[in-house]
């Protein structure tokens, strides 16, 4: 069985402050049935980390760089960021590919980089509303997952996120029919490219427009191992209705 994971990505929203939050998820879930992941900006990785202080919280990060070291002025690597105590890294979010023009193969090495930091690679897939319109959703969730995943990719150090463009801070979200259809495909393309076993334990997250009165709805699709929450999950008190809507 796939334990769920509840995943937020703060984004670039986050000062020492609002450590509160994470220290109140923290302490809210002792010994939850779900993973839970906080991915705030880099500055309050090691603070969090220090907050939660060994509990059942994890940190991750949002970004890393596909080198371990080097002349990279302002960059990050994923050895660094594990260092840090990070135990995963956001790769290919859709705000990166599109502001940072980041290509599938730029988030198949950043991917690569985490795996040999021993960190879990979220790996972020979604077609824009005009590829969707067009009906190309899966041939786009294709190309982007075959050349995105690499193949040190193992259940143990891969997640996928599926997080439509259009559906992120938008207050839009697929329809259960249209996420089951994506995730369902993300699960079966795995399974011929990695096989039964590593394809069946690669957890499969829903991203875009995830709030504590749609999550229970979310959760319910088939192939839909958690959600990765951009806005929700800022506030404890939002992100803990989403939290137990997985359990
Ligand atoms: P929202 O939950 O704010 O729509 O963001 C989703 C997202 O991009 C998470 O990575």
């Amino acid at each position: 069985m796939r334990r769920k994971l509840a995943a937020g990505n703060w984004k670039m929203h986050g000062l020492l402050a609002d450590l509160s939050q994470i220290s109140a998820l923290n302490a809210d879930h002792p010994d939850p049935a779900t993973d839970i992941l906080i991915c705030p900006p880099t500055t309050l990785i090691v603070p969090a980390c220090a907050a939660i202080n060994g509990g059942a919280v994890q940190i991750g990060a949002q970004d890393c760089h596909a080198r371990a070291s080097g002349a990279f002025t302002g960059d990050l690597s994923a050895v660094m960021l594990k260092d840090a105590g990070a135990t995963a890294v956001i790769v290919g979010h859709s705000e990166r590919r599109d502001a940072h023009e980041e290509s599938s193969e730029d988030v198949r090495a950043k991917s690569k980089a985490a795996h040999a930091a021993g960190l879990t690679a979220i790996i972020c897939l979604g077609e824009s509303l005009a590829q969707r319109e067009a009906a190309n959703t899966l041939d786009i969730i294709a190309g982007q997952l075959s050349i995105s995943v690499p193949d040190t990719a193992v259940a143990a150090n891969t997640v996928i996120a599926y997080e439509p463009c259009w559906a992120i801070g938008s207050g839009l979200t697929p329809t259960p029919a249209q996420i089951g259809e994506v995730h369902d495909f993300i699960r079966a393309r795995l399974t011929t490219r990695f096989g039964e076993a590593e394809a069946n334990g690669m957890r499969l997250l829903y991203g875009g427009s995830v709030k504590p009165g749609n999550a229970a709805e979310i959760f319910e699709v088939s192939n839909v191992d958690g959600a990765l929450v951009g806005g929700a999950s800022l506030k404890a008190e939002d992100f803990t209705p989403i939290i137990n809507a997985l359990k």
